[in-house]
């Protein structure tokens, strides 16, 4: 496990070199890294990883958060649909792009060894655990 590569795309950085920029803007992922010139996508479909992590975090973030404050008397069942509703359809787009960095991040903590070499890559001298 190299957790290293999830930290680097939390911060939105290539998980090879942990330099440069994984996403363009919020909407748009770069292709490749404009440091090493890794390629983010390995194969074809390879970023519908992101939508299962986009789903978790609007649930655990969103979802029930708001079903905690309307149990607790807070909001209203019309606030808690209406925000649960615009929730569901603004956020996954508003994180998916984020979810597919954060996919590439989680695919090279357990895939380490796919990632492929390169002279300046910080983890190549850095035993296998
Ligand atoms: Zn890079």
């Amino acid at each position: 496990m190299k957790p290293i590569y999830f930290r680097r795309a939390i911060r939105n950085r290539c998980p090879r070199c942990g330099e440069g920029p994984v996403l363009e803007n919020i909407f748009k992922r770069h292709d490749r890294c404009s440091n090493c010139n890794f390629e983010y996508s390995r194969e074809d479909g390879f970023f519908i990883g992101g939508i299962p992590i986009s789903y978790g975090l609007i649930s655990m973030l969103w979802i029930v958060p708001l079903l905690l404050i309307w149990m607790l008397g807070w909001i209203s069942m019309d606030w808690l649909l209406g925000l649960c509703f615009g929730g569901a359809i603004a956020l996954p787009f508003l994180s998916y792009a984020y979810c597919q960095c954060l996919w590439l991040g989680l695919y090279f903590v357990f895939a380490y060894n796919e990632m492929p070499n390169s002279s300046s890559h910080r983890l190549d001298s850095s035993s296998v655990d």
